[in-house]
């Protein structure tokens, strides 16, 4: 699997990207070991959060800060969105919890928003490009280079369609998407299990995030084959059903001390949600923690406490809730607690005290592995996956040979809507599978080929992933004509299917695309373009910020200076620069949104004309003082 490759230890190539449904992480291998990069901001986990407002568009903590006022522009949960169709019943049971406008765009779902004082709609694949390019950006930063190999993890159990799209969106960022794995797998890697296990080893992953939560039981084989047997879980539990249960206990005590209700108030419900989320992050180490907001509601302060104890009460049945995908998970994997060999953390929640207790009880008293950091974990091994995949020679790696499985058995509709399988679940990937099959009627002029995903023996329960027809069969009875259809899996799980007819050498293939919601090669151009369009807009807008700051701080410190040495200039160009500062200074007031050229020309104009001024005040106190001053720029 491993390119040869003369990669030093120091220079990293590829990065991991961890794309979550409410936080995203990007790691490398750098210098011998994994780093796990810090954004802008100095956070080492990004919010998966885009808005647009009516200046600008702004990605990550930028976006997530200001959805109390921009709710209807601010997307996040992309990932529940992407690969899948407008129809799909999952999509609009989480529609009702979303403030932006979903909208069926021939059968695919697509986000609108008001963006600069226009509609603009966008795919979740265009919001997902943004949140990789902003992991990308920030993995730049940290390397002082361009990347563009990059490793993404996703879910288990996302199907074809669902990783397809995510590897769209890697090319909409401008990303060579190497790999595609699961981040069950990743968090694996991340703890080298591959390599501390015995043969046929079972390892549990328990990951729970902000909103998702999810059980994936992996067996690992000779340290390399990475199978997924089980996966269960719960898509709507996570940290913010915690942050909500806290926010009803002080929504409550606020009534009762104040004999006030605050849930109309959506500015107040914010600010006390964010509170709450701040408490909650402290009572995993603490065991009380405080809430103070200044004026939350009607002018009112709210200071108040909460306990540990408190906490685990108001949330004890959804802590509980995480034991029952547990178990199934086991159930479906046909293992028992007793042979699971190690259990793996991973998610922000994870570092709460009593869900650790539960799951360690459960375990007889198991030691839970959390070493690295749960919610770096799946970025950690899928940085380790992209330093693999691009040679790097590292001792610490070398060894690693990672294979991984395709998650959901692959097959074609026959007679009757039997489901053929042609590849079984769990397959190593990649694989080729080729089998013949032939006409039911005489003279029939074509054949159709259906591709399903799915365990059920009938199609109608699988789920379609494409069709394709291969048409100009010469005639024959039923029975005679043979069609070889192969079924070729990639490295990442995508799949491609070709039919071929024997006697005439026709052939069809297909890369599973439209038929669920992917979308086509032009489309991606152009939204790689757009991508690009999006990036120049925000460096413009980023040079305008700070050349109009610049112009700012200079006409501010010139007017301090000015009134400071008064007393050192002439009266006749005291006078001049007053004016010619205040009429800047009115002219930046009306005039915050020009280009930064105009800025930066202003700019260089009043250093020119109030530098030679200033210079004569330095000169002189630099002669008083003894001082020779070459030149002052
Ligand atoms: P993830 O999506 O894995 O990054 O998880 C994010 C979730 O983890 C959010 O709901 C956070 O509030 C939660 N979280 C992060 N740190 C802690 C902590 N120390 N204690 C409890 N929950 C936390």
């Amino acid at each position: 699997m491993s390119k040869n490759g003369n990669s030093s230890r120091i220079t990293a190539t590829a990065i991991g990207i961890d794309l979550g449904t409410t936080y995203s992480c990007v790691g490398v291998f750098f210098n011998g070991k994994v780093e796990i990069i810090a954004n802008d901001q100095g956070n080492r986990t990004t919010p998966s959060y885009i808005a647009f407002t009516e200046t600008e568009r702004l990605i990550g903590d930028g976006a997530k800060n200001q959805v109390a006022s921009n709710p209807q522009n601010t997307i996040f949960d992309a990932k529940r969105l992407i690969g899948r169709r407008y129809d799909d019943p999952v999509l609009h049971e989480d529609k009702q919890f979303w403030p932006f406008r979903i909208v069926n765009d021939k059968g695919k779902p697509k986000i609108e928003v008001i963006f600069k004082g226009q509609a603009k709609i966008f795919t979740p694949e265009e919001i997902s490009a943004m949140i990789l390019s902003k992991m990308k950006e920030t993995a730049e930063n940290f390397l002082g280079k361009k990347i563009t190999d990059a490793v993404i993890t996703v879910p288990a159990y996302f199907n074809d369609s669902q990783r397809q799209a995510t590897k769209d969106s890697g090319l909409i960022a401008g990303l060579n998407v190497l790999r595609i794995i699961n981040e069950p797998t990743a968090a694996a890697l991340a703890y080298g299990l591959d390599k501390n296990l015995n043969n046929d080893s079972n390892v549990l992953i328990f990951d729970l995030g902000g909103g998702t939560f999810d059980v994936s039981i992996l067996n690992i084989d000779e340290g390399q084959l990475f199978q997924v047997k089980a996966t269960a879980g719960d898509t709507h539990l996570g940290g913010e059903d915690f942050d909500s249960r806290m926010v009803e206990y002080f929504i409550d005590e606020f009534r009762k001390k104040y004999k006030k209700d605050i849930t109309k108030n959506q500015r107040a419900l914010r600010r006390l949600r964010t509170a709450c989320e701040r408490a909650k992050r402290a009572l995993s180490t603490a065991t009380e923690a405080n809430i103070e907001i200044d004026s939350l509601h009607d002018g009112l302060d709210f200071y108040s406490k909460i306990s540990r104890a408190r906490f685990d009460e108001l949330c004890a049945d959804l802590f509980k809730s995480t034991l029952r995908p547990v178990e199934k998970a086991l159930r479906d994997a046909k293992l028992d607690k007793s042979q699971i060999d190690e259990v793996v953390l991973v998610g922000g929640s994870t570092r709460i005290p009593k869900i650790q207790r539960l799951l360690e009880d459960y375990f007889g008293g198991k030691e839970l592995n959390k070493s690295i950091n749960p919610d770096e974990a799946v970025a950690y091994g899928a940085a380790i996956q992209a330093a693999i995949l691009s040679g790097d020679q590292s001792e610490i790696i070398k060894d690693v040979l990672l294979v991984d499985v395709i998650p959901l058995s692959l097959g074609l509709e026959t007679v009757g809507g039997v489901m053929n399988k042609l590849v079984e679940r769990n397959s190593r990937i990649p694989c080729t599978v080729t089998q013949d099959f032939t006409t039911y009627e005489d003279n029939q002029p074509g054949v159709t080929v259906q591709v399903f995903e799915g365990e059920r023996s009938m199609t109608k329960d699988n789920n379609l992933l494409g069709k394709f027809e291969l048409m100009g069969l010469p005639p024959a009875p039923r029975g005679i004509p043979r069609v070889q259809v192969t079924f070729n899996v990639d490295a990442n799980g995508i799949l491609s299917v070709t039919a071929r007819e024997e006697s005439t050498g026709k052939s069809k293939n297909i890369k599973i695309k439209n038929e669920k919601g992917r979308l086509n090669k032009i489309e991606i151009e152009k939204m790689i373009q757009e991508a690009e369009k999006y990036k120049e807009e925000d460096e413009k807008l980023k040079r305008r910020v700070s050349s109009r700051n610049s112009l700012e701080s200079y006409l501010f410190s010139a007017r301090s200076a000015l009134k400071e040495y008064s007393s050192k200039i002439s009266e006749y160009d005291q006078a001049n620069l007053e004016e010619l500062i205040h009429e800047n200074i009115s002219w930046l007031e009306g005039n915050r949104e020009q280009d930064a050229e105009v800025y930066e020309d202003k700019c260089k104009f009043l250093q020119n004309v109030i530098m030679p001024i200033m210079s004569k005040i330095h000169k002189k106190n630099s002669e008083k003082d003894g001082l020779k001053i070459e030149e002052l720029n």
